[in-house]
């Protein structure tokens, strides 16, 4: 039987089994995957919105949530920090909110006033500051700032407590102006939305707890006399151990999440769950 001609399509394969399959890393990852992970990681660190945390200077996002969590996350350092870091799927997450934020940032065009802009609320003693998402002019030509949150199922999705007080916080700084939480389901895009004029009870009550945290905070500084290090602008720079001083002296804000699922929930938990709860004697309470 004739040998067949050598093709170039032959020879185009043969010169591609011959290129070394990578190997996979220690952990069974394919490397370019490892890499793909990493670089998504960096990006969506760098993609954030920057915040300059210092004393009397407080971010809308966190204000719905555990005094307690805000404080520590102003007062340790980065490598403490980093050592009681759990869970990074959180990237993920915000990701996925910042691509469903830029998309409809686009397609709202019509009707955008501005978007992402950092406002603030000055009450004397500190600074509520954040970036709403979206500033839109409804069908009545007023305006209107609405925060997207994403869901699993916008059909079920109800308006989250936590979420209402984070939009009083940004339409007092509009001047009082309606308010609207978006819903988007991750899946397919559905939407639900919840409208809300601007309710004073709301806002004073954010206002109450935020003073309450101030207080704390600056008693914790004033305690230790921390002067904020040099390359660390976002946290304050305590260490662990001084943080586990400032609780047995009753400095911090006591353990009173605001809901019940910021401590433990059935995908993950509070960085600082084992500060809270632990009987290690590391730890304490
Ligand atoms: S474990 Fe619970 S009480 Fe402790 S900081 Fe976290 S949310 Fe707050």
């Amino acid at each position: 039987m004739p040998s067949r001609k050598t093709t170039p399509i032959d020879k185009f394969l043969s010169e591609d089994d011959a290129k070394e399959t990578p190997k996979p890393s220690k952990n069974g990852i394919d490397p370019l995957l490892e890499k793909i992970q990493e670089l998504v990681k960096v990006f969506a660190n760098e993609s954030g919105h920057s915040y300059r945390a210092q004393i009397g200077r407080y971010r809308a996002s966190s204000v719905p949530y555990c005094n307690r969590k805000i404080a520590f996350e102003m007062l340790l350092g980065v490598e403490e920090l980093e050592e009681l870091e759990e869970d990074t799927r959180l990237v993920g997450t915000a990701m996925t909110g910042q691509i469903i934020h830029d998309f409809l940032e686009k397609a709202l065009e019509p009707i955008l006033i501005s978007s992402e802009e950092e406002v603030e609320v000055n009450l004397g003693e500190f600074v509520i500051s954040g970036h709403y998402d979206l500033l839109v002019k409804d069908v009545d030509g007023n305006k209107i700032v609405i925060d997207v949150k994403t869901c699993s199922d916008a059909s079920k999705v109800q308006a989250k407590e936590a979420h209402v007080r984070q939009l009083s916080v940004y339409q007092a700084a509009l001047g009082g102006i309606d308010g609207a939480l978006l819903y988007v389901e991750r899946n397919n895009f559905q939407m639900k939305m919840f409208r809300f004029p601007f309710d004073k009870e709301i806002f004073s009550q954010v206002v109450v707890k935020m003073t309450e945290l101030h207080s704390r905070i600056t008693r914790t500084w004033e305690y230790f006399e921390k002067k904020q290090r040099e390359g660390m602008p976002q946290l304050i720079g305590l260490t662990l151990d001084q943080v586990l001083e400032a609780v047995k002296l009753d400095l911090v804000p006591p353990r009173e999440p605001e809901f019940e699922y910021e401590c433990r929930n059935a995908w993950s938990r509070c960085r600082f769950y084992d500060i809270c709860y632990s009987s290690n004697s590391r730890y304490g309470r």
